[in-house]
């Protein structure tokens, strides 16, 4: 297949409107060695350009103009992203509203619900959680066991999560209960749009290596939301969840490889300044993480040459991609500390730049101040298990696209 690096001229007339929206709106400075920002002034800002980005209608730009969006063609998209990617500007308001629940609701969600909740996922005014994982399935999802019962107008939902990221600032979780004890168990299924803040809501933060508290347990005694907050069908949750997944999984083609370059410049900084850049070993695992780094880049490119061209060349690609990426960076950054030796042992960060109690802090907490390096260390060692592990996404490669055996069951116990 060729790939054609190419883009049509309206392509690159498109790219030049976004330029200039982005130098007329990002701080002064922004991207110029030596800029920086307080913790107070980073979060003004943040709040900020949530509001200029949806002024200006980029999150979410491909979705439907009738529910916000700008209706962005393929190429549209690629260019906005790779024009916020350029200048390392962010671009989105709430991940799991963005990505995850916004995208599954245009795709399953009654009139209503669009009407609802598009409007303000688009403006930033809600915050979502994503309630699937529980202590006794993960892999297993189907596995689950939190209840939803039907009284009256209203699902009563009692059960426990886990791992539930951002809990604790959601206005929102979307949540999969099980709604048909007797059903098989993907079958007995329903996804649920419950409000967070109810007296049958218990969230407890979860403390973690960096000291930070991103995900949480999450108690559901007696919590209750409206009956037509069932997304595409009562018992039908597990499609509707495989399609937020598919949106977890997935990565921005053509730009998703820039932050791993980035960082990988970054070590190379590292190696450099600290003549490591002369061992053998440390020049050899440096030039394979560029090079897989390339084959992400370049991968991208077949890929959206591909859904560009409405081929499908490349379809086993989308599903090793989580599995790559995720196993690669794993790769790079114990090769940063090996890189950084034993000050990699030592927390480099500053007390100031810290945000203790944020959610996904840069650099740690107050109380264990690493530096970006070791932040995306520790962060790497989760990208292999959220979303789904590498090891099922082995699973998928093998069954789906390789059509080898399925895997047998595990014998249940006498
Ligand atoms: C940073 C982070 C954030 C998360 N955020 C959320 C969130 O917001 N909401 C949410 O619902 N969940 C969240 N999760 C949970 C995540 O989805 C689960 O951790 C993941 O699905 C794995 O489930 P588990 O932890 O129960 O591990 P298990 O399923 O118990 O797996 C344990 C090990 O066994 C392996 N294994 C299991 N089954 C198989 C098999 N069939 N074949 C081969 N190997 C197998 C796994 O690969 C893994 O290595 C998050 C996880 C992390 C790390």
């Amino acid at each position: 297949m060729d790939v054609d690096l190419t883009y049509p001229k309206e392509a690159e007339e498109f790219r030049a409107v976004i330029a200039e929206w982005l130098a007329e709106n990002l701080p002064e400075g922004w991207g110029t060695e030596g800029f920086s920002m307080t913790r107070d002034e980073r979060l003004a800002w943040s709040d900020e350009w949530a509001k200029r980005l949806h002024a200006g209608g980029w999150i979410c730009a491909s979705w439907p103009e009738e529910y916000g969006g700008k209706g962005l063609s393929l190429l549209e998209q690629v260019v906005l992203q790779e024009e916020f990617a350029r200048v390392e500007a962010p671009l989105r308001a709430d991940f799991f509203g963005d990505t995850l629940v916004g995208p599954t609701l245009l795709q399953w969600g009654s009139e209503e619900q669009k009407q609802e909740f598009i409007p303000r996922i688009l403006s930033g005014t809600i915050a979502w959680c994503q309630g699937f994982s529980e202590p006794d399935a993960g892999s297993d999802l189907a596995s689950l066991t939190t209840r939803a019962e039907l009284d009256g107008d209203e699902w009563v939902i009692n059960g426990q999560k886990v791992w539930t990221t951002q809990a604790q600032y959601a206005d929102y979780v979307f949540l999969l209960a099980r709604t048909d004890p007797d059903a098989p168990k993907h079958a007995g299924i329903s996804y649920l749009l419950v409000p967070m803040h109810q007296p049958g809501v218990e969230v407890r933060p979860i403390r973690q290596i960096d000291g930070s508290s991103e995900f949480n347990e999450v108690f559901f005694s007696g919590a209750r939301c409206p009956k037509d907050n069932v997304v595409g069908g009562v018992n039908n949750g597990w499609k509707v969840a495989m399609t937020t997944l598919g949106f977890e999984r997935g990565s921005s083609a053509t730009t998703g490889h820039r932050r791993f370059a980035r960082e990988l410049d970054r070590i190379v900084a590292e190696a450099e300044g600290r003549g490591k850049d002369a061992d053998p070993l440390i020049r050899q695992r440096l030039a394979r993480a560029w090079s897989k780094v390339k084959i992400m880049q370049i991968n991208g490119y077949r890929t959206l040459t591909d859904a560009l061209n409405g081929t499908h060349h490349t379809a086993a690609l989308g599903a090793t991609n989580k599995m790559f990426w995720s196993e690669m960076h794993k790769e790079t950054m114990e090769l940063a500390m090996d890189v950084l030796g034993p000050d990699g042992q030592i927390l480099r960060g500053s007390d100031a730049e810290a945000d203790d109690g944020d959610f996904r802090p840069r650099r740690g907490a107050s109380t264990y101040p690493v530096d970006d390096l070791q932040a995306s260390y520790f962060f790497s060692r989760s990208e292999t298990i959220w979303g789904g592990t590498a090891e099922i996404q082995r699973n998928i490669v093998g069954e789906r696209v390789l059509g080898l055996p399925k895997e047998p069951k595990a014998e249940a116990k006498a």
